[in-house]
């Protein structure tokens, strides 16, 4: 079976590049250039270094020993968390940004919904002095105040998307425009495997470094690269790209990603796509998206902001509809009660969307010598608001 992006951009039906005429250049462009450059000698070797001294990797494999007993099986825990910044966005922006600068770009724009991509497209900015322009939903701005004043903090400019429901959707809308209008000296970042070909390929390929790290870390602590399970969380779906990158072909290898249910697959206020989705187009790129019968995008729900999206990228699409990957469900209360298990077992408080893969344990059973390896996509630090709320603390 093939997993891969074949050479018209899609994942088996899923794919492509659905883009209004006028940003047919800015795409040829990046499609034509981009894998050349990322294969150069002076960009791995810029992309190695800043990822070893700026965002601190490689990100430690975690043998969490409490969490094992507790669920009969040896868990490993990938530790996006401790990356610069708390989470795996940053693996893709400073990848984008060294290949923003060999296209010649000056200036960097990206959309943001609950701000973490903002938060990480501005670090890049701050660090290579290139102008930033943040479009954010007017409603998320007023929502995510602490990621508005980093982003502000670290030179960016944040704009208001004022239109629709003030959201992530319309931001997205507003950044299309920005970049139809400055093809020549501006590069847009998406911030995960969405968007049409080539980001969906070009954004797994700088999150693939969390799989390729893994595979060594377990030769290392276990003897063998193969775990039985591989588990992440899925929002659009890059930090479960990156984790499942190197181990798409081991087929003995199991593959799970869990997707918010808000507060139930059939509330009518959830994010699981792979459910309630069908086929059609979303951001540039035909994939699963939660849509009505007339094809009108329905807004997602999640507690946690980074999964609340209303589609998934192509490739999962693809990976769900051949069964490589199984999508699993998870409610609201079933992560906070595994953000809270994590943090009083391992002394580690993860964010809202990495414990909707932790939660997933709670509905499996193990061998004792089974090896599971979970991505913590993010720390809680940025949740604790919620966390207070939600258990009075
Ligand atoms: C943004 C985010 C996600 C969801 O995005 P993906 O592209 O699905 O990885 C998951 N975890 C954290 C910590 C995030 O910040």
């Amino acid at each position: 079976m093939n997993y891969r992006v074949n050479e018209n951009g899609y994942y088996g039906d899923f794919g492509g590049a659905y883009i209004p005429e006028m940003l047919y250049p800015n795409i040829e462009q990046l499609k034509n250039e981009y894998l050349n450059i990322i294969a150069q000698p002076d960009f791995k070797a810029e992309y190695e270094d800043l990822l070893k001294n700026y965002v601190g990797r490689p990100s430690p494999l975690y043998l969490a020993k409490r969490l094992s007993e507790k669920y009969g099986a040896k868990i490993y825990l990938k530790r996006e968390d401790l990356n610069h910044t708390g989470a795996h966005k940053i693996n893709n922006t400073v990848g984008q940004i060294i290949l923003a600068e060999k296209l010649g770009k000056k200036r960097i724009i990206a959309e943001t919904g609950a701000g973490q991509h903002g938060v990480a497209t501005a670090t890049v900015c701050a660090l290579k002095g290139l102008e930033c322009v943040i479009y954010m939903g007017e409603v998320d701005i007023e929502r995510q105040a602490p990621n508005v004043a980093r982003m502000k903090m670290m030179g960016a400019t944040v704009i208001p998307a004022t239109s629709g429901s003030k959201t992530l959707k319309d931001a997205t809308n507003e950044a299309m425009r920005d970049w139809i209008n400055n093809p020549v000296d501006t590069h847009y970042i998406i911030g995960s495997v969405v968007g049409p070909h080539p980001y969906p390929e070009m954004v797994s390929l700088f999150q693939s470094i969390i799989s390729e790290e893994t595979k060594k870390q377990l030769i290392e602590q276990t003897g063998n690269d193969q775990p039985d399970y591989v588990l992440a969380c899925v929002g659009g779906g890059s930090n479960a790209m990156g984790m499942f990158y190197h181990f798409l072909d081991d087929e003995n290898v199991r593959l799970i990603a869990a997707e918010a249910a808000g507060l139930g697959v059939n509330s009518g206020h959830s994010a699981a796509t792979s459910v309630l989705g069908k086929e059609g187009v979303l951001h540039g790129s035909r994939t699963l998206l939660m849509q009505t019968d007339d094809g009108q995008v329905v807004e997602p729900y999640s507690i946690s902001a980074g999964l609340d999206y209303p589609g998934i990228g192509p490739q999962h699409a693809h990976l769900h509809k051949v069964k490589r990957v199984e999508y699993v469900n998870i409610t609201d209360n079933e992560a906070m009660q595994a953000s809270l298990l994590l943090s009083k077992l391992e002394g580690i408080i993860p964010a809202i969307e990495s414990a909707h893969a932790l939660a997933q344990l709670e509905k499996m059973t193990f061998k004792p010598d089974e090896v599971v390896v979970i991505c913590l996509s993010g720390r809680g630090d940025k949740d604790l608001d919620t966390f207070m709320k939600y258990f009075k603390l």
